[in-house]
């Protein structure tokens, strides 16, 4: 029984928290004790509306603002971060489960891209040819595009923001974040560091909701683009919906990661590789390794021995307690989710060598705690195969070659990462050339690229022409403007012929 009335979450909307309106809440849960910790607002559409229309009033004033003044108030954002950053990774692991370690690890990967967007204005320089034609010179640049949207997944609740508001309002947008509803305190504390560090007020907005406030985003003419990072088939909705309504939209989806182990790789480091790879953050990472495609029975059975004792090693419990590699689930219709993928493996025969469902701590009580679970022989028809599963859940697909290692990675629809562990340079380099995989791991088994490179999936694991933050996130955030420019010394009569160069 609830005795103490709950704490609901609102919105941050130009420069302060705001009360919802619309009287529908959603329920946050602490996984680690499975009880429901605050509830928070659902917008609905003219919650929405409010917060585009005053990120576009802001838009005129921050577009004009020059570009090192911009950086100016994201170097500040930048040391508040810093500063706050044990608080922040506290209300990811109090709302998501995964470890504090863990959760650090997020907010500093954050705050890559935001010292990236502190030099975005190098990037902004434009293009000049000068003499195009006689007295003619040509200018190409960049600019901003108005209302920018971002939406945002459950399992990086502070880090995917920053993948997407930093480079945006570097570029000179406004912005309208539509946070996870199953941990949105991570955005709302960001906003708040946001108005301390001296963004103008409506620059940067955040709207809590669902899905209700996901479709009046992507039907709102007051906005320009959306940056939506989450499962597949919401990728492929948004963007469909948003470029059917006239929108610049990047939609990355989900994964299922192939980690594959050649019979010449340290078997030791492969197996510490898998480890990190397919049990930390409890599996719910995007570049989480799901599959280990074993070439060789002799390669398979060597790493199903080592992988055994350590996964029934895991020390799992809530992400606070000190030591714990692995935290809950984040909610428990996703730990029935997780778990029923378990139940369906040993339906479609596959060898079940660590059962997670069979492990109890002492410390899980009513948690969303499972523990990690590895099934050997999983073939490519298994559901356990094909489907995303996003928990501690490890298959086991054995092959006898390499060539059969990369047809099995280039026919899954899901191309979001995949590594190759092996200690021959050619092997790697020609798996690297002709896998169909947006981002590659040699010897690495979570292939993140950095923040001032790009991030980003092949196949259905990304919808749209544009990867995500450095380069490619900047090119995104802004459009061409190509402009010609001449200042005769001489004057001419009218041309009437299609102008070409003289
Ligand atoms: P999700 O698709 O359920 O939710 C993502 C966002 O979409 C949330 O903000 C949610 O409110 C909204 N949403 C959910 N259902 C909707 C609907 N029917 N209509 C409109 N909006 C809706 O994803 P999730 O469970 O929060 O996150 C896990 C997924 O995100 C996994 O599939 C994972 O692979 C993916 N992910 C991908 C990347 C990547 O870079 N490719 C990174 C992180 C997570």
């Amino acid at each position: 029984m609830q005795t103490i009335p709950l704490t609901a979450l609102g919105h941050f909307v130009g420069g302060k928290q705001t009360g919802g309106t619309s009287g529908r809440f959603g329920e946050v849960y602490d996984p680690a004790t499975g009880a429901i910790a605050r509830r928070v607002a659902f917008a609905d559409e003219g919650e929405v509306d409010a917060a585009v229309r005053t990120a576009r009033a802001a838009f005129g004033a921050w577009s004009e603002t020059p570009p090192l003044r911009r950086a100016t108030v994201l170097f500040r954002f930048r040391e508040l971060l810093l500063r706050d950053l044990d608080r922040i990774a506290g209300l990811i692991t109090a709302e998501h489960g995964k470890t504090i370690a863990d959760a650090r690890g997020e907010v500093q990967r954050g705050l890559e891209v935001v010292e990236f967007a502190c030099g975005i204005p190098h990037l902004l320089k434009g293009d000049v040819t000068e003499n195009v034609a006689r007295e003619v010179d040509s200018t190409a640049v960049r600019q901003p595009l108005g209302v920018c949207a971002g939406i945002t997944p459950f399992n990086f609740p502070a880090m995917v923001p920053m993948w997407m508001f930093p480079v945006a309002l570097a570029c000179g947008n406004t912005f309208v974040l539509k946070p996870s509803e199953k941990d949105p305190s991570p955005a709302l504390a960001l906003a708040e560091l946001f108005a301390q560090a001296g963004l103008p007020d409506g620059v940067f907005n955040v709207v809590n909701g669902d899905r209700v406030a996901v479709q009046a985003l992507l039907e709102h003419p007051g906005i320009a683009a959306i940056s939506f990072v989450g499962s597949t088939p919401i990728a492929e909705h948004v963007y469909r919906t948003g470029t059917n309504a006239g929108k610049r939209v990047q939609a990355l989806g989900g994964a299922k990661n192939h980690l594959v182990v050649m019979p010449d790789a340290d078997l030791d480091q492969a197996a510490d590789a898998l480890m990190g790879a397919a049990f930390g953050s409890a599996g719910e990472r995007c570049m989480a390794i799901s599959v280990a495609v074993a070439v060789g029975d002799a390669t398979a059975d060597a790493i199903v021995e080592r992988l055994r004792e350590r996964v029934r090693a895991l020390r799992v419990g809530p992400g606070t307690a000190p030591d714990v590699e692995m935290g809950p689930l984040v909610t428990g219709e996703h730990y029935s989710k997780v778990r029923s993928y378990v139940d369906l493996g040993v339906e479609e025969g596959a060898q079940l060598v660590v059962d997670g469902r069979s492990a109890r701590g002492e410390s899980w009580g009513d948690g969303f705690f499972l523990g990690g679970s590895v099934f050997d022989r999983v073939t490519p028809e298994m559901r356990i195969y094909h489907d995303e599963i996003f928990g501690p859940v490890l298959g086991i697909v054995r092959v006898d070659t390499v060539e059969e290692a990369l047809r099995l990675c280039n026919d899954h629809p899901f191309g979001n990462g995949v590594a190759i562990f092996t200690r021959d340079g050619g092997t790697a380099r020609t798996f690297a050339h002709r896998v169909q995989v947006g981002m590659v791991g040699i010897n690495v088994p979570i292939p993140v690229p950095m923040a001032f490179h790009s991030f980003g999936g092949w196949k259905r694991s990304l919808f749209g022409d544009h990867a995500i933050h450095g380069a490619e996130g900047v090119r995104f955030y802004t459009r061409l403007k190509t402009i010609t420019t001449r200042w005769p010394e001489t004057t001419t009569g009218p041309e009437f012929t299609f102008p070409t160069t003289k």
